[in-house]
């Protein structure tokens, strides 16, 4: 276990991708430590959404490694270095490790609030039912959605919606929450609520990588901020060095254009 501890999280070790001939990340390295907090910031279409979607390989990595916990994602390391493919079945419970909120909440619309949570805990977790049900109870008392246990997700505001969203990735337990520009999709007055949420869970001592455009939210919450463009890490480091003192002319362009 001791071991356990020292590896990163995350950790993606010169991973690309591509789209036929389309490169969409170019040889990304970034560990995220246990615990840390790390916002992804950029332009429209610079590979935000397909790291994070490699990391739990949603995507699969054209070439590269990324490692969850220390386990090569979509691998067994038999000894080191020597890898074997692992069967879909394999990949889905690796998958489970790792939490997702999307722009979009993509709650189930004939499901309670209460039914969402409680779904998977039940039928991949194989959680019973009173226990999945009190531990809802709590996430749902943690998002400040107590009241809206038995309501439908047509009859909340996009802000409770993935608010409920944000519960139920919790109740699946998982080690790293991902986050994919989780307010975009929000009415501007929705958006603070949704936040809050978010730097809840990472007080929590959870780990997160959150692609975001709040930048003052990116820097209060984050332990780093990394800046990507074209597919490429241009700078990283803490939020009072990349958001107040960048040292890349593209990271400087890039944030007078959405602060
Ligand atoms: P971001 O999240 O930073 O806006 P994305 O990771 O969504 O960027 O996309 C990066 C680039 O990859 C874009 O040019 C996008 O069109 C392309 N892309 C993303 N997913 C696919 C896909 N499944 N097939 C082909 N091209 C894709
Ligand atoms: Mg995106």
């Amino acid at each position: 276990m001791s071991t356990q501890l020292t590896h990163p999280a995350v950790s993606c070790l010169e991973v690309s991708k591509s789209f036929a001939d389309l490169e969409v990340l170019r040889a990304i390295s970034l560990d995220v430590a246990q615990g840390e907090v790390v916002s992804i910031l950029g332009p429209s279409g610079s590979g935000k959404s397909t790291l994070l979607r490699c990391m739990n390989r949603l995507e699969q990595p054209t070439r590269g490694l990324i490692r969850i916990h220390g386990d090569p994602m979509g691998y067994l390391e038999e000894a080191p270095g020597r890898f074997r493919e692992l069967p879909e079945r394999d990949v889905a419970r690796q998958r489970r490790q790792i939490g997702m909120v999307f722009q979009r909440f993509n709650l189930f619309p004939h499901m309670s609030v209460l039914e969402n949570i409680i779904e998977a805990p039940l039928r991949v977790l194989g959680s019973g039912k009173a226990e999945a049900t009190e531990k809802a109870l709590d996430l749902l008392a943690r998002v400040g959605l107590s009241a809206k246990r038995d309501a439908y997700p047509e009859q909340l505001s996009g802000g409770q919606q993935q608010r409920v969203a944000i519960a139920r990735a919790l109740a699946m337990e998982p080690r790293v929450m991902l986050f994919d520009e989780p307010t975009s999709a929000l009415d501007p007055e929705l958006v603070g609520e949704v936040l809050d949420v978010i730097s809840d869970v990472s007080r929590s001592g959870m780990t997160m990588v959150i692609v975001t455009h709040e930048i003052s939210f990116a820097r209060d919450v984050s332990d780093r901020v990394v800046f990507i463009d074209n597919g490429s890490i241009v700078e990283m480091g803490p939020p009072q060095q990349v958001i107040d003192h960048p040292q890349e002319e593209r990271t400087r362009t890039f944030l007078s254009r959405v602060k």
